[in-house]
């Protein structure tokens, strides 16, 4: 059977019955050295396949309530936000949300919320982005890092339990391109040490692990709500908690001109209207009402993606060297796939996921991405970096004597190659079989004729987030 047969018949069959053999000796020419591309490259095939991937879908309804609030000049008022919250919060079966201008200033209220303060130690994993855990640098802590796991590339418990001293006040768990982490061994050494957690959702909003929603499993769920995440209303944050006390002092921490209406009195008296964290975390309206129309759509446009996502796995999932990554929990998913990688093998194919990256674009015109975040502990931010510019780097300021970040950090091996074991899935909105067909195609095609891309120069070619 040639390689377009096996995928009409595997698509044909259902994904769960999958055929034995697959990608056939291949003696056809890769689209990188001018072959013939599995999908067409003239303006109107790729204007289609761009349209599989455009995000996020902007409704007649997000523009008109984005419009209402410009007509009534309620841009900087707080009706629309509470409501949103409200929404939001339920939602997720979470008792409180904060709204905030970004999930970078979510995540930094989180950590002076649960009392990170100076000399305190921060653990997160070293593969994320870098606004999980910076906000603990301002505010005078240390990050420590972890390792994660090489299956789903979220947080190891083991290494996150080696990484706990005396002055371990938190830890940042990120469900990591939309895998949810291992919250039950977590939470359990996580309360073992007095250590609270907060989760970082941004790659992964409305997912669930064990049937509950993530964002509310820890002490506080923080989020980055931006349009390229997969819950996308622009820039925008969001807090969440069950617990009462840490929702006043976020409010205390950045909502100027929430203080008198949503705190006690006994937390504004002396400080009047000042923010403690001399923030201004209030978000734009127009964004929270677009936010609204979003919450309304959001739970169909992930059960899409994910009947795309898994369709187009089942389609690949015998190539040798490749992996789905996808939670093994029962009632758990991987909510909207945001950034989803797959596991990637370079001894079986015997070349860098960088080239074996590039070929699929050039089969397909792109969607595939090589690598995933760039390890945080390498960064002298954590290490040593003097921000003020006073020899007193902010991160080692605040130790004990002779100790440093870098040696309570320690060797991550996992994170320190991670990046040449994972590529990026194309991360389809729709469920446009023909087109998921194809993509699947371009992984075979390269997959079988993978000789041709030994002793290709790839030094040239950077992680996609490097
Ligand atoms: C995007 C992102 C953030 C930061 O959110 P912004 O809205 O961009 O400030 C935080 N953590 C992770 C894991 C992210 O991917």
């Amino acid at each position: 059977m040639d390689r377009r047969q096996f995928i009409k018949s595997a698509a044909a069959v259902s994904a769960a019955a999958g055929a034995g053999c697959i990608t056939a000796g291949g003696t056809e020419k890769l689209a990188l050295f001018g072959g013939k591309s599995v999908i067409s490259q003239d303006a109107a095939t790729q204007a289609k396949r761009a349209e599989m991937f455009a995000w996020p879908i902007v409704n007649d309804a997000m523009r008109k309530a984005s419009d209402d609030v410009l007509k009534n000049r309620a841009m900087s008022k707080t009706d629309i936000a509470k409501e949103f919250e409200a929404k939001f919060a339920e939602w997720n079966g979470a008792k409180y949300a904060l709204c905030t201008l970004n999930g970078t200033t979510a995540l930094n209220t989180a950590f002076w919320v649960v009392g990170v303060g100076p000399g305190d130690e921060v653990i997160c994993p070293s593969i994320t982005m870098w606004a999980s855990c910076s906000g603990v640098v301002n505010i005078g802590g240390t990050v420590v890092f972890c390792d994660v796991k090489p299956d789903d590339l979220t947080v190891d418990p083991v290494s996150f339990e080696k990484h706990i001293t005396p002055r371990t006040k938190a830890i940042v768990v990120v469900h990591y391109m939309g895998s949810p982490c291992d919250m039950d061994p977590i939470m359990k050494i996580a309360r073992k040490h007095n250590i609270k957690v907060i989760e970082d959702v941004s790659h992964a909003q409305g997912g669930l692990y064990k049937g509950r929603k993530l964002g509310t499993i820890g002490d506080i769920g923080a989020m980055s709500l931006m349009s390229s995440k997969s819950f996308a209303i622009g820039e925008a944050g969001m807090f969440i908690t069950d617990n009462e006390h840490y929702w006043h002092r976020a409010i205390q921490w950045s909502s100027y001109a929430r203080f008198k209406t949503s705190l006690p009195r006994k937390m504004w008296e002396r400080t009047w209207n000042i923010p403690l964290g001399g923030i201004k975390n209030r978000l734009n309206q127009c964004t929270c009402a677009v936010g609204i129309e979003q919450l309304k759509k959001y739970d169909a446009e992930r059960a899409e993606i994910e009947e795309a996502m898994l369709y187009y796995h089942s389609l690949i999932k015998d190539v040798k060297g490749l992996k789905i990554i996808y939670p093994k929990y029962e009632k758990s998913n991987k909510a909207g796939w945001y950034a989803s990688r797959c596991k990637y093998d370079p001894e079986v194919f015997g070349v860098d996921n960088k080239t074996f990256v590039a070929a699929l674009n050039a089969e397909t015109g792109g969607g595939y991405t090589s690598g995933c975040n760039f390890p945080m502990h390498w960064s002298s931010v954590y290490n040593d970096e003097d921000i003020f510019g006073n020899g007193l780097p902010p991160v080692s300021r605040y130790l004990p004597k002779g100790v440093t970040p870098k040696a309570l950090t320690g060797t991550l091996p996992v994170a320190d190659k991670i990046n040449d074991y994972v590529f990026g899935d194309p991360w389809f909105k729709h469920f446009d079989k023909p087109m998921i067909e194809q993509y699947a195609e371009a992984v075979h095609k390269v997959a079988a004729n993978v000789a041709q891309l030994k002793g290709y120069d790839s030094s040239k070619l950077q992680h996609t987030y490097w």
